[in-house]
């Protein structure tokens, strides 16, 4: 018999596992015993519409190891392969069994089955720790059974072959041992049963085996004297039926890794059970990194939904709202039917509390670790703070109350992220608002002239860097009741009633001036006007309005249309000399005022990180004034 060859791309997958990408060539038991569970979720599906003659105890998983002869083998009685489909499922990689069966049972609510693993990879990790593989397979229904057999990448057979019961039986010839390697490990009952435990433990059918013990003989101090008995290794219990004092955060983090394919621990894990209104245990986990795709439209947010321990759909996506779109996890309830559609889903009440409380523990344990563990915190807002500030904006601010003691933002005084909370327990005596600055960076906002004075003058101020925080800001209107008050926009009120009389003074005295300038900006500004928050500076851009210049250039870099615009204030510094050369120009040169005015303008829109509209114009007016 001819051996076919595997497919390209399943031939490279298959010398990576030779050569064992995976440190953990252990983790090859896993594989195939998820493989048997998946072909026994499908029967199981099976035996629930029609009658089948099977019951739910009539499933279970067999391994037996022959030392002797270096086999292991893992046997299943679920669905089982037709020649087909051992020439499909196992012969191409990608080529996922799991993912047809989905397809093709469209009809019936395609969520109801527990079908997981739809990468096609895990089958082939069985040559990390074989020389030999053998599939003996008969499909539920099918007349014959086959024979599927590899040695590796030179290609595989599959023949006829004798076998009573439909399922699958896998053969495993264990490699000798190498040098490097050790492969004897993988026929001791202990070793396979410890493997069983660390990876299989929530399997919901029984794996059982053939195990040995020893104990001292009756009547006997040194005799041993061994039986065996066949014993189930695994609990069968999912992870987040067993109590968290069963558990260890290892437990939590290798089965978050696996069942939701990262490479890092997560940040937290959050394990409740609710009794009452709504009964369900959940198990959600906190991603440490946000997935590449985070921010676009591909991800798809959900946890994933089980009754009574069995899927029922892989992403709900109603369990979570989107600023909580980042969480991971699962919710099981007996109080779900299993065949409710995706439809109904979306009406149940059962759901919709389950929702409400889960968003809660979230919450909760978002603001425990913001309290207990600062570190850890800012880690997670380095990830999502961004989901929260859009969840605080979204709605219109329909979630700001629940959100707003998650919020960090970094601050002038304390030169680090801070709570608002904490911002308002610093506040001076009389501060009426709280301050903020938006700009690209940190260390640009610092420099920014607008902060000078209020800086200078003991306030704090919160730096705002990201498009979204100030739109989230003014959704929210106050903190506390103390308003937020942008550096850059309005009246301040920082100074004193003697400096307020003596602004006045000199703003009354420059009014025409002012009037001119403004008129050669040719509507551009709204306003030219003596500042009042400058201290070194010579200039700057204010706004008048809720909407400000920073606001402006976030819509500005939005693809859609919109002619949304700050109306901008020039501000000159009373207390600058440029202010008194614009005092003498005024009387005795009124073209240069306007060429001045031009280019104070275009400072000022320069040091907010604006664009000028004729950058060329503005340099030949520098070089003039540069010549001798
Ligand atoms: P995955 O399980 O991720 O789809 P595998 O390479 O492990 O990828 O398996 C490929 C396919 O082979 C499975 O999807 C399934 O259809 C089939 N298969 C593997 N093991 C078994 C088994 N024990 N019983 C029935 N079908 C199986």
């Amino acid at each position: 018999m001819a051996k076919k060859a595997f497919k390209a791309e399943s031939k490279r997958l298959l010398d990576m596992m030779i050569n064992s990408i995976y440190t953990h060539k252990e983790i090859f038991l896993r594989e195939l015993i998820s493989n048997a569970s998946d072909a026994i979720d499908k029967l199981y599906f099976k035996s629930l519409t029609e009658n089948i003659g099977l019951t739910r105890s009539d499933f279970e998983i067999d391994l037996v190891i022959d030392k002797e002869n270096r086999i292991l083998t893992i046997t299943d009685n679920g669905i089982g392969m037709t020649k087909d489909e051992l020439e499909n499922n196992l012969g191409v990689i990608a080529q996922s069994g799991s993912f047809k069966f989905k397809n093709e049972n469209e009809d019936a609510s395609k969520d109801d089955i527990s079908v997981i693993g739809q990468f096609g990879v895990g089958f082939y990790s069985a040559f990390m720790v074989a020389s030999e593989v053998t599939v003996d397979s008969k499909a539920y229904g099918g007349e014959q059974a086959y024979k599927w057999y590899s040695q590796g990448a030179d290609g595989y057979t599959v023949t006829e072959c004798d076998k009573q019961n439909y399922g699958t039986v896998i053969t495993l010839k264990i490699k000798p041992n190498t040098e490097e390697e050790e492969y004897d490990d993988f026929l001791e009952e202990y070793k396979i049963r410890g493997i069983v435990k660390k990876y299989s433990d929530y399997i919901r059918y029984p794996i059982k085996m053939e195990v040995t013990h020893s104990h001292l003989k009756e009547g006997s101090e040194n005799e041993y004297e061994t039986h065996t008995a066949v014993e189930t290794l695994n609990s069968m219990v999912p992870i987040w039926n067993k109590s968290k004092s069963e558990l260890k955060d290892e437990d939590y983090n290798q089965f978050y890794k696996e069942k939701f394919f990262d490479y890092d621990d997560p940040i937290a894990h959050i394990h409740t059970k609710a009794e009452g209104t709504a009964t369900y245990n959940a198990l959600m986990f906190i991603p440490s990194k946000a997935p590449f795709d985070y921010y676009s439209k591909d991800y798809e947010k959900g946890l994933q939904l089980y009754s009574n321990g069995v899927l029922i759909m892989d992403k709900c996506g109603d369990l979570l709202p989107d600023y909580f779109s980042f969480v991971k996890g699962l919710a099981d309830s007996a109080d779900l039917s299993l065949n409710i559609s995706r439809e109904m889903l979306q009406h149940d009440r059962q759901l919709k509390i389950m929702a409400k409380s889960l968003e809660r523990s979230i919450k909760n344990e978002l603001v425990k670790m913001l309290r207990n563990d600062r570190e850890k915190y800012e880690k997670f807002w380095k990830a999502f703070g961004l989901q929260i500030k859009f969840g605080v904006y979204n709605g219109f601010g329909a979630a700001k109350e629940q959100l707003k003691d998650l919020l960090l933002f970094y601050s002038s005084g304390e030169k680090k992220l801070v709570t608002l909370e904490e911002y308002v327990s610093r506040m001076k005596e009389g501060q009426k608002y709280i301050y903020y600055a938006s700009g690209e960076t940190v260390d640009k906002i610092d420099k920014l002239p607008q902060t000078e004075l209020v800086k200078d003058r003991g306030y704090e101020i919160l730096y705002l860097v990201d498009g979204v925080d100030e739109f989230a800001l003014q959704m929210m209107v106050d903190y506390d009741e103390k308003q937020f008050k942008s550096v850059s926009a309005g009246d301040l009120e920082l100074e004193s009633p003697e400096e307020k009389e003596e602004i006045k003074a000199k703003a009354e005295e420059s009014k025409d001036m002012f009037g001119f300038m403004k008129e050669a900006l040719g509507g551009k500004v709204k306003d030219v006007r003596l500042s009042k928050i400058l201290k070194s500076h010579a200039v700057c851009l204010t706004s008048d309005g809720i909407f400000s210049i920073e606001m402006e250039k976030v819509l500005s870099q939005m693809p859609t249309e919109h002619n949304a615009k700050a109306e901008k204030v020039l501000e000159i510094n009373p207390d600058h000399q440029i202010y008194n050369t614009l005092k003498t120009l005024y009387d005795t040169d009124k073209d240069k005022l306007k060429a001045y005015t031009e280019l104070l303008y275009n400072q000022a829109l320069l040091i907010e990180g604006m664009a000028i509209e004729d950058p060329v114009d503005f340099s030949n007016k520098i070089c003039s004034l540069m010549t001798i």
